[in-house]
């Protein structure tokens, strides 16, 4: 591993999902490798939204990185906006996309069915996503599950270009993707078939990784599970119970068969499940209010943006000058 990069969008109210599927790992490869952590508020875009609103969410996407462990010291923290290079490597990788490509996307085909807005952007996010990460010469990408299709088309995107042009202008980025069972993919508390998700207008369905005490407990003791009373690892038939047991076990470390032979019911289940929630979410909501002070997390936005401006800029050159664009002079 070389080079991270990964981004999350500032929609409001950042998930447990998003923390156990993705953030985690952000925390642990930052000491492995050059990592580049991206608030993609261009992508927040595809989604119409109000313009104080992504204003403050980017500002607190950003704080929850730090407050989840990310040092801004180690890693390069660093709003997509900031650097145009995004904007104008996007365009290049949608002329080297195909539309029947982004036509097979299933992140599309659902996000267009529940909203009532359907924008371009929408659509052919995903080059921008291949912009992103290709920028940066990136080796792997830690995100959730969810995100193996867009992964996969930036790697054709990149190889379809190295091959067009006989040597290896990009970097061909690999997934790194945890298993389910380890936090790949959290499942909505409301319906346990569906990945648990920001922008979920179901309040119940969701851990948000700012939400109070009271609030985790009532959630997870709400959270859908079935008729029977054993606690399973089945993700198939028990999917409630088996999403609340990877819950549990990335929060404490214990293991899944730990966890089966500890309880025969699931009251204390459910209310360790949100102990260990409670826990986990405690230390970073206090660091991340400390970070409300004005001006700290923009300080650590501008520098950001520097550095990676610094590492993205000659690989846009680099790209513009293969596919035969004239440089200034
Ligand atoms: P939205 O519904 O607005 O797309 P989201 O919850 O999917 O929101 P993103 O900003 O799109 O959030 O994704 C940020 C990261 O979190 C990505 O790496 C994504 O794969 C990961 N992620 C999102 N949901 C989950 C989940 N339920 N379990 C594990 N990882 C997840
Ligand atoms: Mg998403």
């Amino acid at each position: 591993i070389k080079t991270v990069f990964s981004g999350m969008q500032p929609t409001s109210g950042v998930t447990l999902g998003n923390y156990l599927g993705a953030m985690r790992n952000f925390v642990k490869l930052q000491h492995q490798a050059k990592c580049f952590f991206c608030v993609v508020d261009l992508h927040a875009l595809t989604v119409p939204k109000d313009p104080a609103e992504l204003r403050k969410n980017t500002l607190d996407m950003a704080r929850i990185y730090v407050a989840a462990g990310i040092d801004p010291n180690v890693a390069t923290i660093f709003a997509q906006s900031h650097v145009s290079a995004h904007a104008e490597m996007g365009w290049l990788m949608e002329v080297s996309c195909y539309y029947g490509e982004l036509q097979r996307m299933t992140q599309f085909k659902d996000k267009s069915a529940k909203n009532e807005v359907v924008t371009t952007g929408l659509f052919t996010y995903p080059a921008l996503m291949a912009a992103d990460i290709l920028l940066y010469d990136t080796t792997h990408v830690p995100v959730g599950d969810d995100q193996k299709q867009h992964l996969e088309l930036t790697r054709d995107i990149a190889i379809r270009l190295n091959n067009r042009f006989g040597r290896e202008l990009v970097v061909v980025p690999e997934p790194y993707i945890p298993p389910r069972e380890a936090g790949g993919r959290i499942m909505s508390l409301q319906d346990p078939t569906q990945k648990m998700s920001k922008s979920d207008p179901d309040e119940s369905a969701t851990i948000h990784m700012l939400d109070t005490p009271d609030v985790i407990r009532k959630k997870i003791k709400r959270a859908v599970t079935d008729s029977e009373s054993e606690v399973r690892y089945d993700p198939e038939k028990k999917p409630g119970v088996s999403n609340l047991m990877v819950i549990l076990s990335l929060c404490t470390g214990m293991s899944l068969d730990e966890i089966a032979g500890r309880y025969t019911g699931y009251g204390q289940f459910k209310k360790d499940v949100a102990e260990a929630v409670v826990t986990t979410l405690e230390p970073i909501q206090q660091r991340y209010r400390e970070l409300c002070e004005p001006g700290v997390i923009e300080e650590i936005l501008e520098k950001g943006a520097a550095e990676a401006e610094a590492v993205s800029t000659p690989v846009l050159r680099r790209v513009q000058d293969a596919l035969g664009l004239l440089p200034r002079t």
